[in-house]
């Protein structure tokens, strides 16, 4: 039998699901700040992990993800609790900014929080403290900074074994191992006891459908490691690389200023040497191409096309001999 799980102001039973709105914070009219939670026991004993998105308000595809999995379970068939919070955010959220709107602060820097400091601190607190902390681990969506666009991907620490078991168990292509800034909710989370990853996929203020299924399928797979569904198998996803250290990933940041052309989309293998994109002024008449320094795969690029000298084009990542063998296979199979 799974067991009770409890916040301050209430509590669910195993075998059943509850749609809360849980009071964080005040606005200037003295209402009710109130972030969304769902709370779904399962009948069966097993792991309470939670799931979270939004933590900077623009970032969507994450809120897509966690709501399709607080609703869709039958109890019967789940082992242990799923506390689902599909936008922790809620004042940048419907601001629609990275932010919370007041002073710019960043919730994400903000945890674990602290229930006598700033407004930050006191949201990060009542959320770290009734629905992170007492999960045995977690899973936090974001997406790429607006105008720019990540693969999905995996962020968290593997060198911490709890940590790295989630990473592996989601069944990305690519794992971007460090344990973060802190004050993010990953690292304090994880330091805290509760091992926690940040997935990553594609750009802010979008629904992108394909990369929220392939998310989807990594939550299912990471379930399936905690044998939180029974009879399902872990994701292997044909090739995979695990990334430490700064020598191996360089952005790209553009030497000139100007309008850019990306030749290649997120998640393409470009070779050393390769045209990876081009800044032209407004008459076309001056080209700066910029070209890959060694051969790697592009995790995140730019989608709005003006830059200034000095800001990022691409995250480009290198890759060892095995895994540009098995990308290369897999590419071949896909075209054929
Ligand atoms: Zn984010």
């Amino acid at each position: 039998m799974s067991e009770v799980f409890t916040y301050d102001g209430g509590a669910v039973a195993p075998g059943e699901t509850a749609n809360i709105r849980y009071t964080v914070s005040e606005t200037y009219l003295g209402d009710p700040v109130r972030v969304p939670v769902t709370i779904i026991n399962g009948a069966l004993e097993g792991p309470t992990v939670f799931l979270s998105a939004a933590a900077h308000g623009d970032e969507l595809n994450g809120i897509e993800i966690v709501r399709e999995v607080a609703h869709e379970w039958d109890h019967e068939e789940l082992a242990g609790t799923l506390v689902c919070l599909p936008v922790l955010n809620v004042p940048a959220f419907i601001a629609q900014e990275r932010y919370l709107p007041i002073y710019d602060r960043d919730l994400n820097r903000s945890f674990p929080g602290n229930d006598s400091g700033t407004s930050a601190k006191r949201i990060a607190d009542r959320l770290f403290r009734n629905f992170i902390e007492p999960c045995d681990f977690g899973l936090d969506f974001h997406t790429s900074t607006r105008g720019r666009t990540n693969m999905l991907h995996v962020r968290g620490d593997t060198d911490d074994d709890d940590v790295g078991r989630i990473a592996h168990a989601f069944g990305s292509n690519v794992i971007i191992s460090s344990e973060g800034p802190s004050g993010t909710l990953r690292r304090e989370a994880s330091e805290a006891g509760t091992p926690t990853i940040t997935i990553e996929l594609g750009e802010a203020h979008r629904f992108q459908r394909a990369l929220i299924d392939q998310a989807l399928e990594g939550v299912l797979s990471v379930m399936a490691e905690f044998e939180m569904r029974p009879n399902e198998p872990v994701k292997w996803p044909g090739w995979r690389v695990v990334i430490n250290g700064s020598e191996e990933k360089t952005w790209l940041r553009a030497d000139a200023g100007g309008l850019v052309e990306m030749h290649h989309d997120r998640g393409s293998l470009v070779e050393a040497g390769d045209r990876v994109c081009t800044i032209t002024n407004p008459f076309k008449t001056d080209t700066t191409v910029v070209e890959a320094p060694f051969t790697g795969l592009l995790v995140g690029v730019l989608e709005n096309p003006l830059v200034y000298p000095g800001n990022p084009l691409c995250h480009l990542v290198a890759l060892d001999e095995v895994t540009l063998r098995a990308i290369r296979g897999d590419q071949t199979t896909k075209r054929s």
